[in-house]
């Protein structure tokens, strides 16, 4: 039987970093993979984490079950994060959140929720949108369709095709995917004038809105990048978010997320965490303890908390800063195209427009990776590597 099994393809991203294994070159650089690196190239432990790790070893004495739900300490924590401390909506206790299997563990259960109660329910993804969103929402039976999204003559958002191909195509019920900040794979986000406007949209068509926030404090700040979905959440009478602890606790491999129901009452609330608890069951049971008690002990801390966001603030500048220079040094290189998109985009990740030519051009000359759309991860920039990657980047641009 397995003779038969279709290869579906590797995720591209995936497929490149093999390559980048086996190349050789010492020089080679790697701008492909989504995750902070320092100014020397390392993925570090974050201090906070590191000392919430020390005291969870040393108090930690069972390792029993944490039940299908997760971590209670950590569950309560969450909504605030992305709703703000102050949110009406958790006053009116409509909002609940159950620890998953990271982010992506967040999505499919959300997926796997909406499925449940609106089966084979269609679900707008922007275009173009993280390589995981699509096969997440098609694996748990949804119907995936696209809205226009990065305009690349500028590099930046087409906001107008955006609104003008949802209103003209999607229906009450649909879903609406979103990222809350730091687009993945552009760069590029709605500003909140837009999100008030998609918001207006979205109670007016009937929508339910879906938010993917995988790089809260990576863009311009804890609040800051939660302020758009925040605008959305008070409006809405129903919502569905899920969020990432991978970035911005630098936990990736303890596979810590979150999916947060924003439902119309406290009784609907009820009924759709018991709803998403049975799916969770049939599908891993329950999540694993680590990385949901490292963010519970970092935030029940306010010392910890205050240096886990002092970190992470240096993270964040230096991310703004690289982009600076890169922009700096190709202007310095006589680039002449219009550049701006380099420091207006957010996060990690930057869309550079690079054609598939470029893309083999910057790997095969210059051992630059990118992901074969052309997507960079800015982190991989260091002062040792940024000259070498100007010079690329000039060659194939000029
Ligand atoms: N959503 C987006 C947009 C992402 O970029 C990622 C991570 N690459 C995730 C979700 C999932 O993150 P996690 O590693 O926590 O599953």
């Amino acid at each position: 039987m397995f003779e038969n099994i279709q290869s579906r393809g590797v995720d591209q991203i995936l497929a490149m970093m093999q390559t980048f294994k086996a190349d050789a070159r010492e020089t080679k650089v790697d701008l492909i993979v989504g995750v902070y690196k320092d100014a020397k190239g390392d993925v570090p432990v974050m201090r906070a984490v590191k000392e919430a790790e020390r005291r969870l070893i040393e108090a930690e004495d069972t390792k029993t079950y944490v039940g299908i739900s997760g971590d209670p300490v950590f569950r309560g924590q969450v909504p605030a994060l992305l709703l703000g401390a102050g949110s009406p909506v958790i006053a009116q206790e409509r909002v609940a959140s159950l620890q998953t299997v990271g982010g992506s563990g967040a999505l499919r259960v959300g997926c796997d929720l909406l499925n449940a109660v609106m089966p084979a329910q269609k679900i707008w993804v922007s275009t173009p949108t993280w390589a995981n969103h699509v096969p997440i929402a098609t694996d748990a039976g949804l119907t995936v369709d696209t809205y226009p999204y990065f305009r690349p003559s500028d590099r930046g958002l087409d906001f107008e095709a955006m609104m003008a191909h949802l209103e003209a195509h999607s229906k009450a019920g649909e879903i609406l995917l979103l990222h809350a900040c730091c687009h993945n794979p552009t760069g590029v986000d709605m500003s909140l004038e837009q999100w008030q406007i998609v918001t207006d949209f979205v109670v007016e068509r009937g929508l339910i809105p879906y938010v993917d926030c995988a790089y809260q404090g990576l863009g311009n700040g804890m609040e800051e990048d939660a302020a758009g979905l925040r605008i959305m959440a008070e409006k809405v009478p129903e919502m569905v978010l899920a969020s990432s602890f991978s970035k911005n606790f630098g936990i990736y491999r303890e596979r810590t997320g979150a999916l947060s129901v924003i439902a119309k009452t406290p009784e609907d609330l009820t009924k759709t965490l018991k709803a998403a608890e049975t799916l969770i069951r049939s599908n891993y049971s329950m999540p694993p303890s680590h990385g949901a008690r490292i963010v519970a002990t970092v935030f029940d801390d306010a010392d910890l908390t205050a240096d886990w966001r002092s970190e992470l603030d240096e993270m964040r500048v230096r991310i703004a800063e690289v982009r600076q220079e890169l922009r700096a040094k190709l202007e310095a290189r006589q680039v002449t195209q219009d550049l701006a998109f380099l420091t207006d985009q957010n996060g990690m990740f930057s869309y550079t427009g690079f054609n598939p030519e470029q893309v083999t051009k910057l790997r095969e000359d210059h051992g630059i990776y990118t992901a074969g759309d052309g997507r960079i991860n800015v982190a991989g920039l260091t002062p040792e590597n940024l000259d070498a990657v100007a010079d690329g980047f000039a060659a194939v641009l000029r």
